[in-house]
């Protein structure tokens, strides 16, 4: 086989149908976040960072910074391997103590990322209960997908936040083992699953549930335990999974559960066992963060400010927006070459980056800008990006591409 003409040609294919993915060399700069300087064709060009996980600037935060240097300097850089063979940093283990209080569960497990806690977790309960059979709701990321299909484990896809058809696909399992995953919110649409309806019909049927938080932990809830902790739920969820890596600013995903499920994970998971551990100075600014988010509300609040402010402004300008009760803010644009257009357009003109989400990220037809406010956006900041919007909105008329 010709290995580099069947690459070159599915890449040439990709930039045919507009779903190439081209990412932006940016180069943030600590205490100046969400500003940022985008390198291109040897120039540097300031740019104003719109589509950033870092949800709450938490990645430029003093007390998460100094806890990564101060910790790199006393303990040097790498973990030196699996915990597996080079046993845990107390920076895990304090980390993981963190973690479960945030959850209010006995215990929590570390793994390198979200992608990785979602998939070593669901990988391992799919193959290691037996006869078990996994209902996964029809949005959920990835990464779950992944970790339910390498289980090889019996699955039901149940529709999108569809309490209702859950509780008919788990009547009709009988008295099969059964595990629910899903998500509360959703990071495309924004959406927020009905918690409290899908933990009662998974109890009702004995099932474990699993609740991915990765959008939802440090930005909800009275201390940042996500969703869950907010409705008072977080009791009744059999194992949560966040991520550190975009509200708390650092990287790695976990998962908080009972003592024996985080021990059953720990000592069946390859995604665990085999993989060298997060550095102790990414564990202690971690911590540090969750510490911060746990007690202040006032990154939290600024966001929702923001967030309020952002949609009214695309209200008055007449830019439609998705609906949902969450921080994501999906711009609708429907085709995957004007998505590119657009977006390309607000970096070169405008200095504002918002990366296009095109196939696979979400399904075609569904292409969009996705918005993220955060509390280090300024006024001007949100005038400037409707402002640019709005120009762009009608010179391409829009308007009947959106959904
Ligand atoms: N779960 C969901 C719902 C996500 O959107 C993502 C990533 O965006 C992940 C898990 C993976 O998390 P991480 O980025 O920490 O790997």
């Amino acid at each position: 086989m010709d290995f580099q003409n069947h690459f070159a040609t599915r890449l040439s294919r990709l930039k045919d149908e507009g779903n190439y993915r081209y990412f932006a060399d940016l180069e943030r700069r600590c205490g100046d976040f969400p500003q940022a300087g985008c390198h291109r064709d040897g120039a540097v060009a300031p740019v104003t960072v719109w589509c950033s996980n870092d949800y709450l600037g938490m990645g430029q935060h003093p007390d998460v910074v100094g806890a990564m240097v101060q910790t790199a300097q006393a303990c040097g850089t790498g973990a030196g391997g699996t915990r597996n063979i080079s046993g845990n940093a107390v920076h895990h283990r304090a980390l993981e103590s963190e973690l479960a209080d945030l959850h209010g569960k006995e215990s929590a497990l570390l793994f390198t990322s979200g992608y990785v806690a979602n998939w070593a977790t669901l990988g391992t309960l799919g193959a290691q209960i037996p006869d078990v059979v996994i209902l996964s709701d029809a949005k959920n990321h990835a990464s779950m997908i992944e970790g339910i299909r390498h289980s090889r484990a019996d699955k039901r896809i149940w529709a999108h936040n569809d309490w209702r058809d859950l509780d008919r696909q788990l009547a009709a399992l009988g008295d099969r083992p059964k595990l629910v995953a899903f998500e509360s919110v959703y990071s495309m649409d924004g959406d927020i699953a009905p918690l409290r309806e899908i933990v009662e019909v998974a109890e009702a049927h004995g099932a474990l549930t699993y609740l991915d938080e990765v959008h939802a932990v440090g930005m909800y809830g009275p201390r940042g335990g996500g969703i869950a902790e907010e409705r008072g739920l977080a009791h009744r969820i059999d194992i949560i999974e966040g991520t550190l890596g975009k509200a708390f600013g650092v990287v790695g995903g976990y998962v908080a559960a009972s003592a024996a499920t985080c021990d059953f994970i720990r000592s069946f998971a390859s995604g665990f066992i085999f993989t060298t551990a997060l550095p102790p100075a990414v564990a202690a600014a971690a911590t540090a963060s969750i510490r911060h988010l746990k007690a202040s509300g006032t990154e939290r609040a600024a966001q929702k400010a923001r967030v309020a402010m952002l949609r009214d402004r695309l209200d008055r300008a007449g830019i439609p927006h998705m609906a949902n009760d969450s921080h994501i803010v999906p711009v609708m644009i429907g085709d995957p070459v004007k998505c590119r257009q657009i977006s390309d357009i607000l970096m070169q003109d405008w200095g504002i980056y918002v990366q296009p989400i095109n196939y696979p990220t979400v399904p075609k037809g569904t292409e969009r800008l996705r918005i993220t406010p955060g509390p280090l956006h300024s006024d001007a900041d949100i005038d400037r990006l409707v402002g640019a919007l709005g120009q762009l909105w009608r010179r391409c008329a829009l308007s009947r591409a959106v959904a």
